[in-house]
């Protein structure tokens, strides 16, 4: 399957070609014709699917047929794109502009966190393609900074995430302003009912299309586990970036502050490392993105919420300082590695107290992780996969708590961890000191 045959004009094959693409997706060679068509669509595909160019590429296609903008085209916005986050927001115009660059498309982005005032200056002097967060972009109605008469073309990306965020009454109120007659894409990581109800309200016949979720596409990662007691992660991980300090890295951290606190480490430790959080001015995160894109930081260190539908090309790792406390989020940091067919790593340090959220990522994955110990951070505790443990940041009153043991900042519970290992680390990220069962039902304690 090649893109020649799937309806493109050739500016836009260009513009392809220049990205060196050579085949679609299966999300775009089943999604391109059918929006070509103009149908509805439906469409189960999760971040690093290429579902971006699987609706960009027809849309600027509808809008700029055989690669001219219509004699009577006037810039009016014709397609209107919302997003759950602001990132994802400029990923997706980025998108517009570069399979676009050969068509003369004019777009703008507008979300918060940033000035209304060029917002309001791009859109007066009009634009074809908006894309949005629902928020701002109801701003904007109210202002009657935006005229979204002329839309023909609505997509509704990561929709299960905007649900989510709350975001329904918000989608509801733009859905009821655009015109009846035009054509709705949606796409999403799963079909849960509340996805049904919104597109049998507001979509005409949908067809379907569905590509493999990431957790069963991302055979190309590759999950380790490194037990490790809670308070020796930080140590484990710059001992990890000591043996492999160059490669491209995003540390996820369950909060803002302990995200803050480990870039500044890892800063201190000479990695050029930059935090991103919702804390963090929409400026600051940006700059962070785009420094950590173009080499100039190796370490990004995110929270889920900032880190969500980031595409960042090729990443060869994540790790997960912490583990989210919701097992679905696994699969959402994990889709930052391994995309597009690149091989990518996913590294978790989980101590004894994460043994029961461990036990729900497996369950999600329906698969279980390799375990691996590194010489010198064996955990005083053994990791246990129980899914009854109360999990961290979920504190549950009636359930018994594990007794922590104590380790005292001087560091004699560290000792005793290392005394207790004698094995070998492999010099690189993840070396196999030591592997054991990781935790197959069976092994687990009743
Ligand atoms: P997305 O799922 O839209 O976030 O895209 C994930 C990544 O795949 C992006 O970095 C795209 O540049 C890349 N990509 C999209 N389509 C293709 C393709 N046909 N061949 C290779 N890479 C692609």
């Amino acid at each position: 399957m090649s893109f020649d045959t799937l309806g493109l004009s050739p500016t836009l094959l260009r513009a392809i070609a220049d990205q060196n693409y050579t085949t679609p997706t299966p999300i775009q060679s089943q999604a391109i014709p059918l929006v070509l068509a103009g149908r509805d669509l439906l469409a189960c595909a999760q971040t690093g699917t290429g579902k971006t160019a699987g609706f960009a590429l027809p849309l600027l296609e509808s809008l700029f047929p055989n690669g001219r903008r219509p004699t009577n085209g006037s810039r009016q916005v014709r397609v209107l794109v919302l997003t759950p986050t602001r990132e994802l927001a400029a990923q997706v115009h980025e998108s517009f502009r570069t399979y676009g660059r050969h068509l003369g498309v004019t777009s703008t982005t507008v979300f918060g966190g940033v000035g209304m005032q060029p917002q309001v200056d791009a859109l007066r002097r009009g634009v074809e393609v908006v894309v949005a967060t629902p928020g701002r972009l109801i701003d904007h109605m109210q202002q009657r900074t935006v005229d979204l008469s002329g839309v023909r073309h609505l997509v509704l990306d990561e929709a299960d995430r905007m649900l989510d965020m709350g975001f329904l009454p918000a989608i509801k109120r733009i859905l009821q302003a655009l015109p009846e007659k035009r054509q709705t894409l949606l796409f999403s990581a799963t079909f849960a009912d509340e996805i049904r109800t919104l597109a049998a309200r507001f979509m005409r016949d949908p067809a379907e299309v569905s590509v493999a979720r990431r957790n069963s596409a991302a055979e190309t990662v590759e999950h380790v586990v490194h037990p490790v007691d809670a308070e020796r992660k930080r140590d484990l991980l710059l001992h990890l970036f000591s043996l492999d300090s160059d490669q491209q890295t995003l540390v996820f951290s369950r909060t803002k502050h302990g995200a803050d606190r480990l870039a500044k480490q890892l800063g201190a430790a000479g990695l050029k490392a930059a935090a991103i959080h919702g804390n963090k001015s929409q400026g600051a995160r940006t700059r962070a993105l785009g420094d950590f894109k173009a080499g100039r930081v190796t370490v990004l260190v995110a929270t889920d919420i900032a880190a969500r539908g980031l595409d960042i090309d090729q990443l060869p790792a994540v790790i997960n300082f912490d583990l989210p406390t919701v097992a679905e989020d696994y699969v959402h940091r994990i889709g930052r590695t391994g995309r597009a067919g690149c091989a990518g790593r996913a590294i978790s340090l989980v101590s004894h107290e994460e043994g029961g959220l461990l036990a729900d990522i497996h369950k999600v994955l329906k698969r279980d992780i390799e375990m691996t110990e590194i010489e010198g951070f064996t955990p005083s505790r053994p990791l246990r996969l129980d899914p009854r443990m109360p999990k961290p940041g979920q504190r549950n009153q009636s359930a018994p708590r594990p007794a922590r043991p104590h380790a005292d900042r001087s560091g004699q519970q560290r000792a005793k961890g290392h005394a207790a290992s004698g094995r070998k680390a492999s010099p690189r990220h993840g070396g196999q000191a030591h592997r054991q069962g990781s935790g197959a039902p069976s092994r687990r304690p009743r």
